[in-house]
């Protein structure tokens, strides 16, 4: 009896340590310093991150510099076939990386398996990489001389990623860069660990040489150590935006190229001639999918003239049947939140947003399950103007607001002044309205009847504005090029004429 009343948290055999990856095994890390990694659903404590020095972070990168020359001098085809190898055990494992992702992020499983398979689609276009890293040629620039490119590899790069997609979005860094040739150091989030290490022994599996991939988990220590490491070329950052503007800074002025994706606040825009059961569906989806925690989700519907009344009633007409619970439960549609404090940080706008004069059409907290888990059920917040804080804040919850405003102009002026510029979408029957809308927003990822526009795996992702610092998006095209720096070779060779090679017909140039 005393066993069951003992809270999980409290017994130490539960928590597992979960440690570095450096030179291909795990490394326990010696500085003293860890961070709990909850179960979100049961409120329980399950790991304790070992939190790196500055030393571990500089072991990690030196292994990966001593891999650096081989990897990036293997031939293009093994390469290719170690990526087709990749691909081939993340496909077989989805399910058991997905268990992962839920018992450490709290999302449903179905969409942790939905966070494997975009994942996956990186993994696969990377398969490609002969035909990615092909230069150009041009012959016979001038007389005799000829001018091709080529794109190399930096050297070792490294990777800092958030909470809220532990597998895909290392995969939109280590993919494209191990593909190009490069080694790689990846800082995953702290919050949900794991999902990095499992990625580690995979890619070990498939047949990539130990040192070409490797882990160190911890905070601000080993991110500042990876900022100002001389011996790392290039870090990509996926985060929130006061973190992405600082690795910016403080990894150019390191003399690094640097891609720092930041936070969002996503509008949808639903005009009056739009499908409204079709967008109600939408803005539901896109708000509270894995708990309202993606840089993509809606989190700001746009209503215009008389959409809004019909568009509120079918928004709220749905919310009692999202079931929220344990992502592990078949028919539960939506988790918990990360950790109990982002959880009240959440719920805290509810608050806010009445007390400034929004009204709140659904309440959380009050349709959360019981239990320890860190759960909050959907809020709807209706009549949100921009200056309230549930408006000008990234909530990252399951906290929709709706801005209501007479004119088409008026609600894409509120998008263009918006400061963070991630992803937008419009909903309307009208295709001159919406191609003028692709025309005139302010933000990298646009979807037309479509909420959450994540670009396939062959174009690149990113935002506007303080949705990203730094000029190049990841992953696709632009992540190839992000993780290769160009040369131009231009070539003579000596005129045939003075050769000794008999060619038997006259040789001119
Ligand atoms: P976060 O910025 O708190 O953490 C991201 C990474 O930075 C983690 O690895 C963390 O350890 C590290 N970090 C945190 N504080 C730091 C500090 N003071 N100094 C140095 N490093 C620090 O972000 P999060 O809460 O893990 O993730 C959610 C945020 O990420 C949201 O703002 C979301 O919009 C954003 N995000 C953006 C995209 C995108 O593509 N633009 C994608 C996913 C998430």
């Amino acid at each position: 009896m005393t066993e069951l009343a003992t809270p999980p948290v409290e017994r130490e055999q539960d928590v597992k340590r979960i440690s570095h990856w450096i030179g291909g095994h795990l490394v326990e890390g010696r500085s003293g310093r860890s961070g709990p990694v909850y179960n979100p659903a049961l409120g329980t404590q399950t790991g304790a991150v070992d939190f790196a020095t500055p030393e571990e972070v500089d072991l990690a990168v030196q292994t990966a510099r001593e891999a650096f020359e081989s990897w990036r001098a293997m031939s293009l085809s093994k390469r290719t076939a170690i990526f087709f190898q990749i691909r081939e055990l993340v496909h077989e494992r989805h399910e058991e990386i997905a268990r992962i992702l839920t018992a450490e992020h709290g999302k449903v499983l179905s969409d942790a398996m939905g966070e494997v398979a975009r994942g996956l689609e990186v993994i696969e276009y990377c398969c490609g990489i002969p035909e990615l890293l092909k230069g150009d040629f041009s012959e016979q620039a001038s007389t005799g001389i000829d001018v091709y490119s080529i794109r190399q590899p930096l050297g070792v790069v490294a990777g800092i990623t958030p909470f809220n997609f532990p597998a895909m979005v290392p995969m939109w860094m280590w993919a494209p860069a191990l593909a190009c040739g490069n080694t790689f150091v990846l800082k995953p989030s702290e919050k949900d660990p794991s999902a990095s290490l499992y990625a580690a022994e995979l890619l070990k599996e498939a047949g990539v040489p130990d040192g070409v991939f490797n882990v160190v988990h911890g905070d601000k220590v080993a991110v500042d150590a990876v900022l100002e490491h001389p011996d790392i070329q290039a870090v990509s950052f996926v985060g929130s935006t006061p973190i992405a503007r600082y690795v910016y800074e403080t990894g150019t002025k390191h003399g690094k190229r640097v891609q720092a994706l930041g936070g969002a606040k996503n509008h949808m825009i639903v005009l009056p001639d739009a499908d409204i059961d079709m967008a109600a569906d939408a803005a539901v989806s896109a708000a509270y999918g894995s708990a309202g925690e993606r840089c993509m989700a809606i989190s700001q519907v746009v209503a215009v003239g008389d959409a809004a009344d019909r568009l509120v009633k079918a928004i709220e007409n749905r919310l009692p049947k999202i079931k929220v619970g344990n992502g592990l439960e078949p028919d539960v549609e939506m988790g918990p939140l990360v950790t109990r404090e982002h959880r009240d940080k959440v719920a805290s706008y509810i608050d806010g947003a009445r007390e400034q004069g929004a009204d709140v059409v659904a309440d959380g907290r009050e349709s959360a399950p019981d239990g320890d888990g860190f759960f909050l059920g959907v809020s709807l917040l209706d009549n949100v103007t921009p200056e309230m804080d549930a408006y000008k804040d990234e909530i990252f919850g399951p906290v929709l607001g709706v801005t209501r405003v007479g004119t088409y102009n008026e609600a894409v002026r509120l998008v263009n002044e918006n400061p963070y510029g991630n992803g937008t979408a419009i909903f309307t029957r009208d295709g001159g309205v919406a191609r003028q809308f692709q025309f005139d927003v302010q933000a990298g990822m646009v979807g037309i009847n479509v909420p959450i526009p994540v670009p396939v795996a062959y174009y690149s992702f990113g935002g506007w504005k303080n949705s990203l610092f730094g000029d190049t998006h990841i992953y696709g095209p632009e992540g190839i090029n992000f993780y290769t720096r160009g040369k131009v070779v231009t070539s003579r060779w000596p005129d045939p004429a003075t050769s000794k090679v008999d060619l038997g017909f006259p040789r001119t140039r």
